[in-house]
């Protein structure tokens, strides 16, 4: 049994958010439940980093293109592992790995005749180096709001992809898989999409950054795979296609490709398919999306994806409000957007309702019914389980339906459902507590009453690690620490069964896995201004690993092949460095001659359209307008290699 399942590859260019996250919590619950069933997972998330916007940031930023993505998908391979996310790989598009998926992909789409070599026509900006369709222009002009120049009609030679003409096998493949795209509401939309009539998709554009077209496919020179083509073929890049026959007959095809609505009807329920059916692939099982989150009410739209939250102040908020450890912190996280909203819809994304979750379902629920069974194991068994005992029936049977649910749910990725049985398994469990009062027992002498009722309940709280642990591995590591199995191999099917604690167990040190005590002393004010919300807050001592000094202009000259930039030598008091600045646009050469200015010395050295650069200038900028740079410069003169704090 093996399981597949993927998530978009994230546009690099963007930083992490929760609602990134969103996709990648799914996707790591999905993964780590088919785990504990024993199957073999792979889980796959990664970068997109095609595409000229991308190659431009890099430029922009003074980067050579792969040493910025890489650094920019590092931020992402960050931001999952503080999320406890156990991805198994994570692709780079720019791998070279991807480039031979791509090359034998385009190569079996050449082949099944439905490839062609057409001329792509529509509106071009040159400034942003991208075509637009009429409807996009704003005003007949660049609808990207920080450029807006003119546009003209342009074509080009382009290869595209025969979409048209499958619209009917469409439609029959969704007909006969009902599982194949969901939530089933949506299925409607791609259904009237396709037949709406499918244009055929271009699939190819010139450009010097992407994944260049085989140079079997005749006229591709220059050609590189349109970054949405590209994109797509990363699901069978990390499934070992095509170099690794063994690992691609196991996993592909994908069980769950995950992503949010944006990138449904389009491209994965509709243009992926088809495009796999002409390479003679299998299609994957399910595609999913999930709705999006808004904040405040708002509609956050892909381009202003930044202002959702990013993951890290929200988990920081959690500590602060709670006292909890960052490892609770996370899981309170991940319950609360799998719980909160059905996976498929919009839902508000709120702080409130996150604590509020915490409060009751953590807080109380969970963290309530561990606590208080171990405290009394402690109390009355001096910190040793009972023997085992006959099962109580209502205790297993609570438990399990609560898996049987989980089970149905989870093949819709219907969390929410799921998780909402797994709480009525513990309120059952807590009912039994309170029912069974322990603490009357004890007093009462009881001792045979009392071991059997102790055993239940951790038991019972033993399947509620079991079952909770895809959604909060951390709080299920926990629990059976506090239990006192330690390096157990946990497994699914172990809900199922009675008597898995071995009897006289010490159990290790209790302590609540959701506090609501005294709140830790806050790091950070509760209430942020908006806009001290977006930005990231830093440490001293992060500002302090710069090493900014002051410098004098020796010399300046253009960047052959570059409008913005300048190479300049600066006199850095100790050394003379050679910098690449785009700063053109509002410095000729000989003006800059004898300009003190300020230069970040330890920046790691980049090589910029053929000239290393050794540091960074600093200076200011009206975001988006090339024209109004400012070079920072000390308003005294001062010696060449002082430092700037
Ligand atoms: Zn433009």
């Amino acid at each position: 049994m093996k399981f597949y399942v993927t998530t978009p590859i994230y546009y690099v260019n963007d930083e992490p958010t929760v609602g990134h996250a969103y996709s990648t919590i799914a996707a790591d619950v999905l993964a780590r439940y088919h785990r504990l069933r024993g199957e073999e997972v792979l889980f796959a998330t990664g970068t997109d980093e095609n595409g000229l916007k991308v190659a431009r940031s890099a430029e922009e930023k003074g980067y050579q293109p792969k040493a910025y993505v890489d650094m920019m998908a590092d931020r992402f391979r960050e931001e999952w592992r503080a999320l406890s996310i156990g991805y198994d790989d994570f692709i780079q598009t720019t791998e070279e790995r991807h480039r031979r998926a791509v090359a034998a992909f385009f190569e079996a789409l050449h082949q099944s005749g439905d490839l062609y070599l057409g001329e792509y026509e529509g509106w071009y900006c040159v400034s942003d180096e991208t075509y637009f369709r009429e409807p996009e222009l704003v005003d007949g002009r660049c609808p990207n709001p920080e450029c807006g120049k003119k546009v003209e009609w342009l074509s080009e030679p382009a290869y595209f992809f025969r979409f048209s003409r499958y619209g009917d096998r469409l439609l029959e493949h969704i007909e006969r898989n009902p599982e194949f795209l969901l939530p089933e509401f949506r299925k409607n939309e791609v259904i009237s999409f396709i037949k709406g009539g499918l244009r055929d998709a271009c699939v190819s554009r010139h450009a010097f950054w992407g994944t260049p077209l085989p140079a079997s496919i005749p006229d591709s020179e220059g050609m590189v795979a349109y970054v949405w083509a590209d994109a797509l073929i990363n699901y069978l890049t990390v499934a070992g296609y095509p170099d690794d026959e063994e690992r691609f007959a196991c996993y592909w095809p994908a069980d769950v490709h995950i992503m949010a609505k944006d990138i449904f009807v389009r491209f994965h329920a509709t243009l992926w398919p088809a495009m796999l059916m002409a390479a003679g692939l299998p299609l994957p099982r399910c595609v999913f999306a999930h709705g999006y989150w808004t904040l405040g009410g708002e509609k956050i739209s892909k381009s202003r994806g930044q202002h959702m939250p990013r993951p890290q102040p929200v988990l920081d908020t959690i500590v602060a409000e709670t006292g909890c450890s960052r490892a609770s912190a996370i899981d309170a996280l991940r319950y609360h957007m799998l719980r909160e909203v059905p996976f498929g819809l919009d839902g508000e994304f709120s702080g409130e309702a996150l604590l509020g979750r915490y409060a009751n379902d953590l807080a109380n629920d969970l963290g309530n019914l561990v606590n208080r069974v171990l405290a009394m194991v402690g109390r009355y068994r001096q910190g040793r389980l009972p023997e085992p005992c006959e099962p109580d029936t209502g205790l297993a049977e609570a438990a399990r339906t609560a898996a049987s649910e989980w089970e149905r749910c989870v093949e819709t990725l219907d969390f929410r459902t799921g998780l909402e049985a797994i709480w009525t398994f513990l309120a059952e469990a807590n009912r039994f507590v309170d029912q069974q009062a322990p603490w009357s027992l004890a007093k009462r002498g009881d001792q045979a009453g009392l071991d059997r009722v102790l055993y239940s309940a951790a038991e019972a709280v033993r399947m509620a690690a079991v079952l909770t642990s895809p959604v909060m591995p951390n709080a299920a590591d926990a629990i059976e620490r506090q239990l006192g199995l330690n390096g157990w191999a946990r497994r699914w099917s172990q809900v199922r069964e009675w008597g898995v604690l071995p009897g006289g167990l010490p159990i290790g040190e209790v302590a609540p896995l959701f506090p609501r005590g005294e709140p830790a002393p806050k790091r950070a004010p509760a209430r942020k201004s908006p806009e001290a919300k977006e930005k990231s807050v830093i440490a001293i001592k992060d500002f302090q690993k710069l090493d900014l000094r002051t410098g004098e202009i020796l010399s300046a000259e253009a960047v052959p092949g570059a409008d913005k930039l300048l190479k300049l030598v600066v006199d850095i008091g100790a050394e003379k460095r050679t910098l690449v600045a785009g700063i053109a646009p509002c410095y000729p050469p000989h003006e800059l001659i004898g300009k003190q200015v300020v230069v970040i010395t330890n920046l790691e050295p980049a090589t910029i359209r053929g000239v290393r650069s050794e540091g960074m200038l600093l200076a200011g900028s009206v975001k988006g307008d090339d024209s109004s740079i400012s070079l920072v410069t000390p308003d005294r003169p001062l010696p060449n290699g002082s430092s700037v704090t």
